[in-house]
């Protein structure tokens, strides 16, 4: 027993949440190593351990310059811009092909001003199907199958063979693993949701607003801290501020954990200056709907009203059926290539794990599934025309948090620097808000 009274020891060898977790195989070497506790991956560690996972099949590579055809699952953020970064780089008798089980594109970071009565999801989504007008051929259809060894996905209508594949399938919401969830939560990361909560909303008069995050990793970090800033604000231009307390639950240690201290304390402050109770370090265990509490697992109970949460995040079923699946939950990729183990099997976004050399992984956004996105296009691009590419994903980042009232803050950064990511943050202000608009305009004018 080590006595870590100050916690020295606690935050040295935390991510914050949960201390690092290590397997040691029976040669002694150790196999798998990670700072945040995801039980199904260390599970899948484990299993490895003793099937020796198969090394990467060496498969037939097509002829160079032949025409090919590249598969793209998925038409979020990633897949998208890979899809028409493709069709802009390839000649047109190569095949790009995007499936997606969803009819439409769905910005995501307008969510959040949908919670507020901001935005209406049909003023932040389109149509994938205008991707066949720019050469691409879009499949409405849900991917159920990845046959690796022979270049295949197989889809609920029908067989696709691939040359390259992208694998660009998000993130899948996991409400369901919330005992409780239907009867007292609002999901914050689906249109539905922030449509309940913005109602909610519009009917509070006082009570307690909660907003949980009962696991990690989850996509955007600034988004619930973002939702927090937004609902007070509405809440205080409703008049009814002094009726109502907000409350942040978070197994994070600190906000944005990932990037350095100042950035996680300058948001803590804000939060605090706008009387919004922080509970770091709340390791949830379970909702009550019939006494309306959040319940820690050390028995602490926290009822609330109105309660958004952030659903726990898993890789989609169709890729935890596949042999891509890594031992921490999610797809495992070269950090600068986004190369699986797999030949011309590239993982983007929210589906694939980087670790940092800090041993954190990499935050799950949307500004980093776009640049991954254009680093494969290219890479996949110069192997059809027989150039060995120096394209490599240089880990920078960026994004905005919106503050309320019409005002923004700004981080961004390289997330690869060494030892510790270089992430700073811009003074707070109305034009940041005002960027922030602008870029969701841009991104729906131009990749659709
Ligand atoms: C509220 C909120 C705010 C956010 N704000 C920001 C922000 O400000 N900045 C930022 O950088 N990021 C932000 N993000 C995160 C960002 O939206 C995601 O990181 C990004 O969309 C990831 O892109 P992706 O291509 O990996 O996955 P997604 O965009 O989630 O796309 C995955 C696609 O795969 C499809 N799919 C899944 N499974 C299947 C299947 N089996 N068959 C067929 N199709 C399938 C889905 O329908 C979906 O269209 C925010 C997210 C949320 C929820």
């Amino acid at each position: 027993m080590i006595s870590d009274g100050d916690g020295t020891l606690f935050r040295a060898l935390t991510n914050g949440w949960v201390p690092w977790s290590v397997l040691v195989g029976p040669d002694a070497r150790v196999i798998f190593s990670e700072n945040e506790f995801d039980e199904s991956g260390f599970s899948i560690a484990i299993k490895q351990m003793y099937e020796r996972p198969t090394a990467a099949t060496a498969t037939a590579r097509r002829a160079v310059g032949s025409a090919g055809c590249t598969v793209v699952l998925g038409g979020g953020a990633g897949g998208l811009v890979a899809a028409r970064e493709l069709r802009h780089r390839l000649p047109a008798d190569h095949r790009i092909v995007l499936v997606d089980r969803a009819a439409e594109h769905l910005y995501q970071p307008s969510l959040l001003w949908q919670m507020v009565g901001e935005r209406r999801p049909s003023q932040f989504s389109r149509p994938l199907v205008r991707l066949q007008r720019k050469g691409i051929e879009f499949h409405n259809t849900e991917a159920q199958m990845l046959d690796l060894d022979n270049r295949v996905v197989v889809t609920a209508s029908g067989d696709l063979n691939y040359d390259s594949l992208i694998v660009s399938l998000g993130a899948q919401l996991a409400p369901e693993t919330v005992s409780g969830f239907d009867e007292m939560a609002h999901n914050l990361y689906t249109p539905e949701g922030c449509a309940q909560i913005h109602a909610a909303l519009q009917d509070l008069t006082e009570g307690v607003v909660g907003i949980l995050i009962p696991a990690m990793p989850y996509k955007c970090p600034a988004a619930p801290y973002e939702a927090a800033f937004l609902a007070e604000s509405f809440i205080r231009r409703k008049g009814i501020r002094r009726n109502v307390e907000i409350h942040l639950f978070t197994p994070e240690h600190t906000p944005m954990p990932v990037a350095p201290a100042v950035l996680g304390d300058s948001i803590a402050d804000m939060l605090a200056a706008r009387g919004i109770h922080y509970h770091p370090l709340f390791t949830f265990k379970e909702l009550r709907p019939e006494t309306r509490e959040v319940v820690a697992s050390d028995g602490g109970a926290h009822r609330v009203d109105l309660l958004m949460v952030v659903p726990p995040h898993q890789a989609p079923a169709v890729v935890r059926s596949s042999p891509l699946l890594g031992v921490s939950g999610f797809i495992h990729v070269n950090p600068r290539t986004l190369q699986t183990d797999y030949d011309d099997v590239y993982a983007i976004g929210d589906v694939a794990t980087i670790k940092l050399p800090n041993g954190k992984a990499l935050p799950k956004a949307g500004v980093f599934a776009h640049a991954e996105a254009k680093t494969v296009a290219q890479r996949i691009a110069d192997g059809y025309g027989g150039k060995t590419s120096d394209a490599e994903f240089d880990g920078n980042g960026y994004c905005w948090i919106e503050l309320g009232d019409g005002r923004a803050g700004f981080a961004g950064g390289n997330f690869y620097a060494e030892p510790e990511p270089q992430v700073k943050m811009r003074r707070p202000g109305r034009p940041l808000h005002w960027s922030k608009v602008a870029f969701e305009k841009w991104w729906l004018h131009h990749w659709l």
